[in-house]
């Protein structure tokens, strides 16, 4: 699903941001990728998001290229993923529902699959009873569950956390990573971009760290047995 292949970033300024970072995750597969500041891992979202190309090596997501992706290739190219931000980034104008709503409109859905998508996606996250109620009515758990719904309502093949957890408490935090874990077992690829070792610890999911723009570690997942 994603391949990075000796990918290198140098910035302008002569930063070297990624520095050979080689990984491969396959479809259907949950990753967090870790480091401390600095370590390259917005590097890596940008990457994956389109937004920035290697200047060595490649970056390969759902068959395209980054380096190689057209103008007229990126919106197909971000339809395969879904992403959650650490600060949300709802309309905070519109309610529930239409944030979520808002993304099947923005590709051009019809009404009726759209209404009962969005009612779906919302029951998934837990949220079927806020449907009419404004961003800045909700905790901040209930508003990172409304920017994962919108992020599954176009059944994406990726979904890209960066730092979901980074505005969330202790107990919100392992509920939102629980949820992402939910929707991996759909057979939605996960990867999480965080600095929350903690998390990361408990979960048992591979683990790929990053230091000073290189792959110190990749940890494969702790199977635990099924007894
Ligand atoms: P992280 O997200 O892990 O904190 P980043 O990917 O943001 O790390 O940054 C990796 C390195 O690249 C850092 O040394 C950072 O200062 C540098 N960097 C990031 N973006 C730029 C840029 N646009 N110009 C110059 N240096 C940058």
């Amino acid at each position: 699903m994603i391949d990075l292949n000796k990918v290198t970033k140098i910035h302008k300024n002569g930063t070297v941001a990624l520095d050979k970072v080689t990984f491969h995750i396959d479809s259907g597969e949950f990753v967090f990728i870790t480091g401390a500041s600095g370590a390259g891992k917005s590097s890596i979202i940008k990457l994956l998001l389109g937004e920035e190309a290697p200047t060595y090596g490649d970056a390969v997501l759902g068959g395209y290229n980054v380096k190689k992706l057209t103008r007229r290739q990126i919106p197909k190219y971000r339809r395969q993923l879904g992403v959650v931000f650490q600060d949300f980034r709802l309309i905070s104008s519109i309610n529930v529902y239409d944030n979520v709503a808002f993304a099947m409109r923005a590709v051009g859905r019809p009404r009726r699959e759209i209404k009962s998508r969005v009612e779906a996606v919302l029951e998934i996250v837990n949220l079927s009873s806020k449907k009419n109620s404004m961003p800045d009515q909700l905790s901040g758990g209930e508003q990172q569950r409304v920017a994962l719904a919108r992020a599954i309502v176009n059944a994406p093949k990726v979904i890209l956390a960066d730092e979901p957890t980074g505005n969330l408490d202790g107990r919100l935090s392992l509920e939102m990573m629980r949820m992402l874990d939910y929707i991996n077992k759909s057979g939605i690829t996960v990867v999480v971009v965080t600095h929350a070792d903690n998390l990361v610890n408990i979960l048992g999911k591979r683990v790929i760290t990053l230091d000073h723009g290189r792959i110190v570690s990749d940890e494969p997942e702790v199977r635990r047995s099924e007894a």
